[in-house]
């Protein structure tokens, strides 16, 4: 059976000698593998397409157990984003965290969305990477199911100064009310105002706010960590990133 959808390609694995195993994120398929026979060959039709970060329009052959690339046509292929080590480095996290989290069948069009959203900022650049990562790890974790509970004022007693996002309870506390369960970051220059904006605002805003150097601090620990939290796991990908930055700093 053929099926045409748009997919975003999230991993991409060597076969033989021309051959690719794709990890798609599909706008009606959900996560779906597909074989892209001859992508490796010199002057193959398929070669950009099926490359990572690459979104393209994509008819498929649907078989038994997996689909087949039959013919593909650029949508995307964020370009710019390739020039820069630091924007790959953020970008192939970005591709991680969907592999992930679209491993529900459900929301998969809507984390799509992100993901693009997302590849777009980080490749024309409409907005700075430390400010684009949380944006992402927080509304991400939101379409995934974990949509912190509360972050404007503390879930015990409603005070709106100096709180602390407890990334287990999901939820803000103050001094008095913060479980003794650690992890927890502080809430800075903003970060809480910002948290909400990101998880209430339209999916296309998302990367409209500006914080000061405090506020952004304060959100990168708290979304980066609250995302290592609920999926319980670390991300290669991430530590890559973190390697690169620190690396520049010097
Ligand atoms: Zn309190």
């Amino acid at each position: 059976m053929l099926v045409k959808t748009a997919g975003l390609v999230l991993r991409e694995t060597r076969i033989g000698e021309a051959d690719k195993l794709l990890c798609v994120l599909s706008a009606t398929e959900g996560k779906i593998t597909v074989k892209a026979r001859g992508a490796l060959r010199k002057g193959s039709r398929t070669g950009a397409v099926t490359g990572l970060f690459a979104f393209s329009e994509m008819t498929l052959f649907k078989g038994a157990s997996r689909y087949t690339l039959n013919e593909a046509s650029p949508v995307e292929l964020f370009f710019p984003l390739r020039e820069r080590v630091e924007s790959m480095a953020l970008a192939a996290y970005v591709c991680e965290v969907l592999d992930v989290l679209s491993d529900a069948d459900s929301g998969t069009a809507e984390l799509l969305r992100l993901g693009l959203n997302t590849l777009y900022a980080i490749s024309e650049q409409t907005a700075p990477e430390g400010l684009i990562k949380p944006a992402f790890e927080l509304r991400a974790m939101a379409l995934a199911g974990y949509a912190p509970a509360g972050c404007g004022c503390c879930a015990a007693c409603g005070a709106e100064e100096e709180l602390w996002f407890s990334p287990s309870e999901g939820e803000a506390f103050c001094r008095t009310h913060l479980p003794p369960t650690g992890g927890s970051h502080r809430l800075r220059g903003g970060a809480a105002e910002a948290m909400e904006y990101i998880l209430s605002c339209d999916a296309k805003r998302i990367f409209s706010f500006r914080l000061g150097e405090e506020g952004l601090q304060s959100l990168q620990g708290v979304c980066e960590n609250y995302l290592i939290q609920c999926l319980g796991r670390g991300f290669k990908t991430l530590e890559y990133y973190h390697k690169l930055q620190s690396a520049t700093e010097f």
